[in-house]
């Protein structure tokens, strides 16, 4: 197989730096007052551990997040090193009515990981991956950032499904659902989740698993943080060694001649091969799509049901060849720069004709820089029946994270109407979308996303967590909530 060298990294940061240049990059987080929540002057002596306030290092690194829009200053972040820790913390936020947050990798679409005059959890303290002697399993703490478990599980010749970027946090990638280059084999991150401890909102430390607290455990695979604040996850280890991957780069005059290729390829994947799609304009606006090969096959089957994509005319760059899994896993860019973006998801069952001249259209007017991300599912994913777990999506298709960056303070209504605007056409009839990839999109788009799956997460929500103690998340409520 030809295998051109393709510096993607070179590459990405080439166009985000200068996409980024005037960009409006949420200065007012340093300037804003912290509004705090009245009862929160006590906090330090109920919670009994480290706290970052305002003015501190520790609280200005923390309040940087991946979306570089947030302009949230929460009164502090409680450090925590353990369950207790979150316990504590839990209550005495509680105590005070003031607004919780959680930040584990900090990446959330929607902002999230901050509040405003409220607590933020900071989960950096519980960073730990212990693998079972026997390599099936792998016990990691609820702040564990996703590229250093498949550091740890590849130094085993294991690995579980993580997504495509190291420094998204397992807390908000696993509890949403986990899509990555493993999961047509292997099924999302949270159908490899074997149990969970869980802080939850009164206080109470449990740990779900398919023999205990089922419902709840049914709930934290694809619900989010909704339920409580996991402190201590175990996955389900693979052996994987080498795979056949690396990133093709195609453009076309047309842009519908490579969505179609890639919508054509992706209906007729086998379960060993995912092909994650990134839509991004190059340096002259015109939309390139990236797409992240990922196969567990044989080098020769590899290679077959790779050649459709590698020979056709539209590739520009190809970088795919035989590696070690985790070499492929660290093909991104190690930081990704912190992105002010819009943010909208959706799932296409029929990446038809229709829904790829809505594409090209948008893609032709878009008011700025765009990395829209396309995820096909198939395989283990939509072998799994739709009320297994929380998760959604389990019908073939193509869920979509649509990401508009912001390049200055004028451009953001535009961008806003732009990219809603492709949503509302892009989606198709049916219900669903990728909760991981929606921006702060409201209660009806969460309950749009979970489909029929919302009615038994709204009973366990209010089960859990009748007080909503957990919103800063996708969150699962009635609107308006009681
Ligand atoms: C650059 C980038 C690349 C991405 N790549 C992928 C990918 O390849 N595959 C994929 O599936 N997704 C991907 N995502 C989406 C990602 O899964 C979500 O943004 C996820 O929520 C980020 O988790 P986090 O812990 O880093 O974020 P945070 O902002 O820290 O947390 C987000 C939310 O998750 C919840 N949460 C986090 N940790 C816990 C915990 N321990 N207990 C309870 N709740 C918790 C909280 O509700 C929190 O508000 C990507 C996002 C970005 C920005």
């Amino acid at each position: 197989m030809a295998t051109t060298r393709f510096d993607r990294r070179a590459f990405l940061f080439a166009a985000l730096a200068s996409w980024l240049a005037g960009a409006s990059r949420g200065d007012a987080m340093t300037s804003n007052p912290v509004a705090e929540s009245g009862g929160l002057a006590n906090f330090e002596r109920r919670f009994a551990g480290t706290v970052f306030r305002p003015d501190t290092s520790d609280y200005a690194r923390l309040s940087k997040i991946y979306q570089a829009r947030a302009t949230a200053r929460p009164a502090l972040f409680a450090h925590c090193t353990s369950a207790d820790d979150v316990r504590r913390a839990v209550l005495a936020a509680r105590e005070a009515a003031a607004p919780l947050s959680v930040r584990c990798g900090g990446h959330s679409y929607a902002g999230h990981s901050l509040n405003d005059g409220g607590v933020v959890l900071d989960l950096s303290g519980l960073r730990s991956i212990e693998i079972a002697a026997d390599g099936g399993s792998a016990t990691v703490g609820g702040g564990t950032l996703a590229g250093m478990i498949d550091r740890a599980t590849a130094a085993k010749g294991r690995a579980t499904t993580l997504g495509q970027c190291p420094t998204v946090g397992i807390g908000g990638l696993a509890l949403g659902g986990g899509v990555g280059p493993l999961m047509g084999r292997l099924g999302l991150t949270c159908d490899n989740l074997l149990s969970a401890q869980i802080v939850l909102a009164d206080g109470r430390v449990v740990t779900a698993s398919e023999e205990a607290d089922g419902d709840l455990f049914w709930a934290i695979r694809g619900g989010g943080g909704n339920f409580g604040v996991a402190t201590r996850l175990t996955f389900r280890l693979h052996p994987v060694t080498l795979v056949t991957g690396g990133f093709v780069t195609l453009r076309s005059a047309d842009p519908r001649a490579m969505l179609h290729l890639y919508a054509d390829l992706c209906a007729a994947a086998p379960d060993d091969l995912v092909m994650l799609g990134m839509l991004v304009p190059d340096d002259e606006g015109r939309p390139l799509l990236m797409i992240q090969v990922c196969h567990l096959g044989s080098p020769e089957q590899a290679a077959a049901d790779i050649a459709p994509l590698v020979a056709s005319p539209y590739v520009i760059e190809n970088g795919v060849g035989r590696l070690p899994y985790a070499d492929l896993q660290t093909q991104g860019p190690p930081e990704m720069p912190l992105l002010p973006s819009t943010n909208r998801a959706g799932f296409r069952a029929a990446f038809d004709e229709v829904a790829i001249d809505t594409l090209a259209r948008a893609l032709a007017e878009a008011p700025g820089p765009y990395m829209h991300g396309l995820v096909p599912l198939h395989g283990a994913v939509t072998a799994t029946e739709q009320s297994k777990t929380a998760f959604p999506l389990r019908e073939r298709g193509i869920a979509y994270g649509l990401t508009s960056i912001i390049a200055g303070p004028e451009s953001l209504s535009p961008t806003r109407a732009w990219i809603a605007e492709l949503n509302d056409s892009l989606r198709g009839s049916g219900p669903g979308a990728y909760v991981n990839v929606m921006g702060d999109e409201g209660a009806e788009a969460v309950k749009f996303a979970y489909g029929d799956n919302f009615t038994r997460l709204l009973a366990l929500k209010n089960r859990y967590d009748p007080a909503n103690i957990f919103r800063n998340n996708q969150n699962i409520r009635r609107e308006p909530f009681h």
